[in-house]
């Protein structure tokens, strides 16, 4: 197909797609998915070979946010049965932390509900990045934690963060249909305030709330204007008791033409598989590991993914190797400092359910790991 050599020869040459070409990645056929996939991976094998980076979610503070993401179990008003407490202890955190760790994890992404930290909360996430990062050597340790304040990100830098996480989500126009409380505005400032302060900026999306193709172009062409070193892709958990419960929109092949897409728009980023891995690519997955090259390892904020084993069992049967703290993510010319500088870079259980059906069956709300007595999934 020409539309998937032009990509991959542009994939190559960090030369962006144009929305056309986006778009009719997105359009592809089920008949083209192969070829697609191959076009995709061969973009990934080019800057990150066979390598799967796994990051380790711990959730400092669940629940009982006051703003209102309309995809989020921990919203204003959330009826989801979610585990809630408040700030995990240094000892806790680091507890969660070394499970991942243990697991084969090289980055822990600490993630804290609310609209943004107070600065006694940056102090106090300050003081779990340096205990786990006194306790594990080469740790990479990334904070997420809402809205960054002017010289939030500074001190979160001062104390050994690597990295920020605030995702755009989705397109702008279509941002203050999902939230209210908020910005995309915001969303914005706070990744160029965590690249403005050293911090490498990963920044995201949401796929499966309803969008049109052209929203998902949107803001993965934004988010590739941001220059984030990840791309986390979630695709939406149709939490019962979120206002998006009903929204079962994806297929596996559907979530796997979308990583196809940021592939091709954000060749040497890497691109993470985030939520909704286990729900709605299901037994595909090894396929988008030909897309990704960064996964969550275990479970999620608040729900379960598949076992930590499950995950490394994948990996090494889909002819993957899991990335060691000792070998570098990003291609060099992203780590070497010249690459942001120019601003884009670029360069039922009883029957066998069909592709389309919801399967709320694999929505699991978390009861074990961070917050709880039960040992974590690593
Ligand atoms: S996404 Fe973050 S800010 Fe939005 S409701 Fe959930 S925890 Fe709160």
């Amino acid at each position: 197909m020409d539309l998937l050599n032009t990509l991959v020869d542009k994939g190559l040459r960090r030369e962006s797609p144009t929305r056309e070409e986006a778009l009719a990645v997105l359009a592809t056929s089920d008949d083209d998915l192969l070829d697609v996939v191959a076009a995709a991976g061969k973009v990934r094998r080019h800057w990150f070979g066979r390598r799967v980076k796994l990051n380790y979610l711990v959730n400092l503070k669940s629940g009982l946010c006051p703003e209102d993401c309309s995809y989020c179990s921990q919203r204003l008003g959330s009826k989801a049965g979610i585990l809630k407490y408040t700030w995990l202890k240094d000892d806790e955190a680091s507890k969660a932390a070394a499970a991942g760790l243990a697991g084969g994890a090289k980055r822990v992404c600490l993630v804290a509900s609310g609209r943004g930290p107070t600065d006694r909360d940056v102090d106090r996430v300050s003081q779990t990045i340096k205990a786990i990062k006194e306790q594990n050597e080469g740790v990479e340790v990334c904070a997420c934690l809402g809205l960054l304040s002017d010289g939030q990100a500074e001190r979160l830098r001062e104390a050994g963060a690597d990295a920020y996480n605030h995702n755009l989500n989705t397109s702008e126009a279509t941002y203050g249909g999902i939230t209210t409380t908020h910005t995309y505005a915001d969303r914005v400032d706070t990744v160029n305030k965590a690249h403005a302060a050293g911090l490498s900026a990963c920044s995201g999306l949401i796929a499966g709330m309803g969008e049109s193709d052209e929203d998902l172009v949107d803001v993965v062409f934004s988010l590739r204007e941001l220059d984030p070193d990840s791309v986390p892709v979630n695709f939406l958990i149709p939490f019962e008791g979120t206002p998006l419960a009903k929204e079962w929109h994806l297929t596996p092949q559907r979530c796997l033409r979308i990583l196809a897409m940021v592939r091709f728009v954000c060749p040497d980023v890497e691109v993470r598989i985030a939520g909704g891995r286990e729900v709605h690519l299901r037994t595909m997955q090894p396929l988008a590991l030909h897309l990704a090259n960064s996964i969550f390892l275990g479970d999620y904020l608040t729900s379960e993914g598949q076992a930590g084993k499950a995950d490394l069992e994948m990996i090494a049967d889909a002819g993957f190797e899991v990335e060691g703290t000792d070998q570098v993510t990003l291609p060099e010319h992203r780590t070497s400092g010249g690459c942001h500088e120019g601003g884009v870079c670029g360069t039922s259980a009883d029957s066998t359910p069909s592709g389309n059906e919801p399967r709320t069956d694999l929505v699991a709300v978390r009861r074990r790991g961070a917050g709880t007595d039960v040992a974590p999934n690593a």
